[in-house]
C-alpha cells in the first residue's frame, strides 16, 4: 500500500476485518513490540470511541477507522500536541485528494461544510518523564450515505458532501505521507512552529466567537488561532488573551 511512499508511517499494516477499536489493536501491538509507525486497521468497530468516554458510530465497509502506533522519545507532556499534527495531517491530505474545503475544529476534529467528518483520539502509554507508546486513532466518514438520528444533523461524509465514491486505501497512504513529514518537522523543533501558520490557515475557528466549556466558568469568547505549543489563543470580552489547553476544555460554535 505504502511501498515507497513513507519510510516509516503505515510500513507495517495490520488489517482487521472488525474489532472493538483500533486504538486497543494498536496499543496491544505498541505491548508486543510492534514498530515505530505500525498501522491497524479496520473495516467496522464495534466499540470505536472518542474522547471522554464517547463513542465513535462506525458502521461497516464504508469509511476509515485507523490508529497509529508511535515511539517517540520526547517527553509526555509534548504527546498532545500530536493531535494537532494529525489533524493538520489529515486536513491538507483530504483536501488534496478532495478538492473540498476541509477545515480544522481543534483541536481534534475536522470539518467540512460545517459538519463533522473526522475525529481524533490520542492516547498514550507512559511513565513520568518516559513514553513508552502513543496511539493516534482517525476515523473518518468516507463513503457512508447517512447516519443515525442522533448525529445525522452535526456529521457528514465525504460522499454525502461530493457525491463521489473514494478509495480508502488511497486516503489512508496520502494521510500517511503527509503525517510523516510534518511529523519530522515537529521533530525538529519540538513544538508546532513548523506547521502553525498552516494550521491556522485552516481552523475553522479563527476569527469566530466560541464557547469555551469545562473551565470553572464556561465563557464566550473570540478565538484566535494557535500558539505552538498547540493551545488555542483566544481574546475574552475583556480585551485580555487566554491560552486554552485541549486537554481542559471543549469549545462550541463553528
Ligand atoms: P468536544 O466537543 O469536547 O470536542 P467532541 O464532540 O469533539 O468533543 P469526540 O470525542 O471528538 O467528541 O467525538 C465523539 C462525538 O462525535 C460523539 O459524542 C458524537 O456526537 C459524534 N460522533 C460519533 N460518531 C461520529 C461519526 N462517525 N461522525 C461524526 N460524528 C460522530
Amino acid at each position: 500500500l505504502l511501498f515507497g511512499k513513507t519510510r516509516w508511517a503505515g510500513q507495517e499494516i495490520h488489517y482487521f476485518p472488525e474489532t472493538d477499536s483500533t486504538n486497543i489493536r494498536a496499543k496491544e501491538l505498541g505491548e508486543k513490540g510492534a514498530s515505530h509507525g505500525a498501522l491497524a486497521v479496520a473495516d467496522r468497530q464495534s466499540a470505536g470511541r472518542g474522547r471522554r468516554g464517547r463513542g465513535w458510530e462506525s458502521p461497516p465497509g464504508c469509511s476509515i477507522y485507523m490508529s497509529i502506533l508511535l515511539r517517540p522519545s520526547f517527553l509526555p507532556s509534548s504527546a498532545p500536541m500530536l493531535t494537532l499534527v494529525m489533524a493538520y495531517s489529515t486536513a491538507e491530505a483530504l483536501q488534496e485528494c478532495t478538492g473540498q474545503e476541509i477545515r480544522i475544529k481543534w483541536p481534534n476534529d475536522i470539518v467540512l461544510n460545517q459538519k463533522k467528518l473526522v475525529g481524533i483520539l490520542t492516547e498514550m502509554s507512559s511513565e513520568i518523564d518516559y513514553i513508552n507508546h502513543v496511539v493516534i486513532g482517525v476515523g473518518i466518514n468516507v463513503n457512508m450515505d447517512s447516519f443515525s438520528e442522533e448525529i445525522a444533523k452535526t456529521a457528514t461524509s465525504l460522499r454525502i458532501e461530493t457525491g463521489q465514491v473514494m478509495k480508502r486505501s488511497t486516503l489512508i497512504a496520502e494521510i500517511m505521507k503527509h503525517f510523516e513529514r510534518n511529523y519530522d518537522t515537529f521533530l525538529q523543533s519540538g513544538d508546532l512552529s513548523g506547521i502553525r501558520e498552516d494550521y491556522n490557515r485552516l481552523l475553522v475557528n479563527c476569527g469566530k466567537e466560541v464557547r469555551i466549556l469545562g473551565a470553572k466558568e464556561p465563557y464566550q469568547a473570540l478565538a484566535l488561532g494557535i500558539n505552538d505549543s498547540g493551545e488555542l489563543l483566544v481574546r475574552k470580552q475583556d480585551g485580555s488573551e487566554e491560552a486554552v489547553y485541549a486537554g481542559e476544555v471543549s469549545v462550541r460554535g463553528i
